[in-house]
């Protein structure tokens, strides 16, 4: 009798609070963010936003042929649920298209966007809106992006959007008619990108990377917050992946200043995101890294993390684990230690599970 109380109890309590999916979901990736890096933000700032989450857990980052992964890879397994070879975009072991979060979201109505500090081709951006058996494809990749149906293209990379492909230059306005049929607007500066009404667009603000933050009039919070200002119109939700690139380029340069401060103006982002979320109520929130990178540590210091020094152990990526944040509906689930493929795959279902 007991046994049938309870589980009355248990349907009843299952009737009135649905195990709820999320309406939105960002991906916020740190790219190389390793445990030492996360640190950095969390030892000098009381307020780091990476404090706020309660459910953390760390993701297993080889890819399906190597022990050390890099972007390709490690994009493909969160924007898949698949671990691929390393360099692979989006496709399986046989370079079979491998079907990604955003094309599901598509199918579910919602829109989709992604926000970079690098050029919008580079791996982890391309593995969430194209497919190829090498990252350096970067051509077709732009071509991709192009027909993806993505709404939110902000990053760098103008170059690899040239109409016309005799010419070396971009031309930002032959590049901005040819938008016009597929609706999409086109915008070459942050002031520009601002000021946009549109719904659909390309904001591609450099030739190649943005400027490192420190070199920026512009916060990757701005950006994030522009994107989010874009998407949340949608009344189907959004997917929306946003990358710390350039924690990873500080880390092949071994550059401590430089890792410290591209660590910093992505926890801002993390922070507005969290803020977002906590009053949307209806986002998933899930930072993580694709890999380590450096195999870095913070070796000097003092305890309230002023004048900290890295050290790093080689100029790569690591196979370390790397942390992952979650906030919001079903963020429970991506907590303990996991395989990024299976990250991937839990995306998957909150979006499928609208
Ligand atoms: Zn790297």
């Amino acid at each position: 009798m007991k046994k049938y109380i309870i589980l009355i109890i248990l349907l009843n309590t299952a009737f009135l609070f649905p195990a709820k999916h999320p309406k939105n979901i960002i991906i916020m990736i740190g790219d190389g963010m390793g445990v030492a890096q996360v640190s950095t933000s969390v030892l000098a700032n009381p307020n780091s936003a990476f404090r706020l989450f309660k459910n953390t857990g760390f993701s297993i980052t080889y890819s399906a042929n190597k022990l050390i992964t890099e972007s390709a890879a490690g994009a493909t397994a969160l924007a898949t649920g698949f671990k691929t070879k390393n360099r692979s975009i989006s496709v399986d072991t046989n370079d079979k298209p491998l079907t990604t979060l955003f094309e599901v979201a598509k199918k579910k109505n919602m829109k989709s966007g992604v926000v970079v500090l690098c050029s919008v081709v580079d791996a982890t951006p391309a593995a969430f809106t194209a497919h190829s058996p090498d990252r350096k494809n970067k051509y077709d990749i732009a071509h991709q992006i192009l027909t993806s149906d993505c709404d939110v293209v902000i990053g760098g990379g103008q170059k690899y959007f040239r109409v016309d492909t005799s010419k070396d230059a971009f031309d930002a306005d032959a590049f901005k008619s040819s938008l016009v049929k597929s609706g999409y607007s086109f915008y070459p500066t942050f002031d520009k990108l601002t000021h946009a009404t549109g719904k659909k667009y390309f904001a591609l603000l450099e030739n190649e990377d943005l400027p490192k933050a420190t070199e920026r009039k512009y916060s990757l919070k701005d950006l994030v917050k522009k994107a989010i200002e874009s998407l949340n119109e949608s009344k189907t939700g959004f997917v929306l992946m946003i990358e710390g690139s350039q924690i990873d380029f500080a880390g092949h340069e071994n550059n401590s200043q430089y890792m410290i401060d591209e660590v910093k103006d992505f926890a801002e982002a993390v922070g507005f995101v969290y803020d977002f979320a906590s009053k949307d109520k209806e986002t998933l929130v899930v930072v993580t890294a694709d890999h380590e990178t450096g195999g870095t540590g913070i070796t000097k210091g003092n305890t309230d993390g002023s004048n900290m020094e890295l050290s790093f152990l080689l100029k790569g990526h690591t196979a370390s684990m790397v942390p992952v944040f979650s906030f919001g509906p079903e963020s429970d689930k991506f907590t303990g230690i996991q395989q990024n493929s299976d990250i991937g795959k839990k995306l998957m279902n909150c979006v499928k599970g609208k």
